[in-house]
């Protein structure tokens, strides 16, 4: 049908993260309630990744579409350099009221690459304004931060990144501490401190589950060690909360299960509620500090036309009411022991490997005899399989991963359940 979304799409665009000569036609979505979505034809689509990960309340929210209506009535947009308005004031007032106690400032950006772009020149410049030499960077293997140079720096070098690999700069990578290389990744990061004695600027991980990397978990205990490690050494510590954020674990920030507070936090994603791109960088009075001088050269030379643009800020907010209400923190409660009851029937499948769950994120590997790489055949088998039931699930190569939207039913979570283990019926 020539007048079709999917046909007019082919016409003129080119997709994320698309093989656009192989890839499927793309699903025509006319429509969002809650956690569905209705393609052209009509048909229904429970959406299990919150689409890419951003969605937390459901699609098309009344409330926020219409504190968001509201907003674009009174002012759209503003210069932010000079300039400053009620709902990045506001959202900046909640948000430091929920993060970790330290932090005291934030900085507005765009989406989550942005975010880490400004952190990680927080993080440089903090030491350059002191006068102190410090450039190295450590981050986790298999992380993700994004897509932009310098996020794409500190991720894992990757078939994502090969055609870039020598226009990114070097980090130095550890280990990620699953339970039972606890031990090798602290005396790794011990070791790397002492070999390059204070030449390391900054730490940068996701805490507690590695998104992109493959829905990776480790333990905040853990965490919390190489943390400590980090400020004895005069580190600074980046937590990227952009996938993590707003509820994902099941506590409102990953940061809030560590007695540790990081130096600079990484927001993004769920931010809006999967509304409108936004991203932001807190940080410590510690980190600000070092940019307050008479010599104009110590300023934080970054910014977008669109920083705190005031309708991305009101979904923020209107997100924050709604992601806060005792209704919704049941529901983040509920989904979590639902998760977690799912993974012990999926730890008793055979075909299945590496069950894993943190807050209202399940993850599993399905066996297979070929390298576990993002682009195993199984990858397209079982995105079919889900779409054709009227599931978007997407899985990353041979790892299957549910994360749905706060509101999703205890039924839609098993329907999604019993497609899962039909697919490994004998
Ligand atoms: C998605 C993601 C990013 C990048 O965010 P974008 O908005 O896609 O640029 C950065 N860090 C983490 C941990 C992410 O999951």
């Amino acid at each position: 049908m020539s007048d079709s979304l999917t046909f007019r799409d082919k016409q003129v665009l080119w997709h994320p993260y698309t093989q656009m000569k192989t890839a499927r036609d793309p699903v025509g979505i006319v429509r969002g309630q809650g956690s569905y979505l209705f393609d052209e034809h009509g048909k229904r689509y429970i959406d299990a990744v919150s689409s890419w990960w951003v969605n937390i309340h459901g699609h098309s929210h009344p409330y926020i579409a219409q504190k968001v209506s509201e907003q674009l009535l009174r002012l759209e947009h503003v210069i932010f350099a000079g300039f400053t308005h009620e709902p990045a004031v506001q959202l900046a007032e909640r948000l430091l009221k929920i993060l970790p106690k330290n932090q005291s400032k934030v900085f507005y950006s765009d989406n989550g690459s942005t975010a880490v772009e400004v952190a990680i020149k927080m993080a440089i410049q903090f030491w350059h304004n002191q006068g102190i030499k410090k450039e190295k960077i450590i981050v986790f293997e298999n992380s993700y931060h994004g897509d932009t140079f310098g996020a794409m720096s500190v991720s894992a070098r990757s078939a994502f990144t090969a055609a870039f690999s020598s226009y990114l700069f070097d980090v130095i990578s550890i280990p990620l501490p699953k339970k039972e290389v606890k031990e090798k990744t602290i005396s790794f990061l011990k070791q790397t401190l002492g070999e390059n004695k204070d030449q390391i600027a900054a730490f940068i991980f996701e805490p507690l589950v590695l998104g992109a990397g493959g829905m990776l978990m480790y333990n905040a205990d853990t965490l919390n060690s190489l943390l400590e490690i980090c400020k004895d050494n005069d580190v600074l510590c980046i937590a990227d909360e952009v996938m993590t954020g707003f509820g994902r674990t099941g506590k409102l920030f990953a940061c809030n299960h560590l007695p540790q507070e990081p130096d600079i936090i990484c927001l993004s994603k769920g931010l809006t509620g999967g509304t409108m791109a936004l991203g932001l960088t807190t940080c410590s009075e510690k980190i600000y500090e070092a940019f307050l001088s008479d010599d104009r050269l110590k300023t934080l030379f970054h910014g977008h036309s669109y920083t705190a643009n005031p309708i991305a800020c009101t979904a923020g907010l209107a997100s924050l009411d709604l992601l806060l209400e005792e209704n919704n923190l049941k529901n983040i409660d509920r989904i979590c022991a639902q998760q977690t009851r799912f993974a012990e029937q999926l730890r008793t499948i055979v075909k299945i490997e590496n069950v894993r769950c943190t807050g209202t994120i399940l993850a599993f590997d399905i066996k297979t005899n070929e390298n576990t790489s993002y682009f195993n055949s199984q990858r397209d088998r079982l995105y079919e399989y889900f779409l054709s039931n009227g599931i978007i699930l997407r899985p990353l190569g041979n790892t299957l991963y549910i994360m749905p939207p706060y509101c999703i039913s205890q039924t839609d979570l098993e329907e999604i359940y019993r497609q899962i283990l039909n697919l490994f019926k004998e």
